[in-house]
């Protein structure tokens, strides 16, 4: 089966390599924003002779085409995610490193309104939360990076 962003790659006839496949679906695979290095290791699971040069060179070639979307959250460390994602904003614990989606219809609500106070249409907006556990915290299991942010059925 042919991952997503091999698909986009495609339409984009973006010349594809069995690398450049297997690239392209370990990030399609990735729910935790993954830095180049973790991109690496997981596809070096797959193929060995894939280096951490040719990852760099892939992530900025999707990156370039806009099938990726680059993050740095705080860091300095760029780290990925697919652009075709539905849209959301980012909650960053500051202590692990972890990414919490989440999406709020009224924080979008309000920036549409801040953007049309000042005379604008908002077309697109980054948002980035960090913070430290409080200690209720949920763990560092993938069940907590995963999209649990969506509110009722809307869109944007
Ligand atoms: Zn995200």
């Amino acid at each position: 089966m042919i991952s997503r962003i091999e698909k986009c790659c495609i339409e984009k006839r973006i010349k594809m390599t069995d690398q450049r496949r297997v690239i392209a679906r370990v990030l399609s695979e990735a729910i935790d924003h993954p830095d180049v290095e973790e991109v690496h290791r997981r596809a070096a699971e797959i193929d060995p002779r894939i280096s951490i040069a040719t990852v760099y060179r892939t992530v900025r070639l999707l990156e370039a085409e806009n099938i990726l979307k680059r993050h740095e959250f705080g860091s300095g460390r760029a780290r990925y995610e697919e652009v075709a994602s539905e849209h959301h904003d980012h909650l960053i614990d500051i202590e692990s490193g972890q990414v919490i989606e989440f999406h709020s219809r009224e924080i979008e609500e309000l920036q549409r309104l801040i953007a049309l106070h000042y005379g604008y249409r908002l077309v697109g907006h980054r948002l980035e939360l960090y913070g430290v556990p409080t200690g209720g915290r949920r763990g560092g299991s993938r069940e907590a990076l995963t999209r649990q942010f969506k509110d009722e059925g809307s869109d944007h």
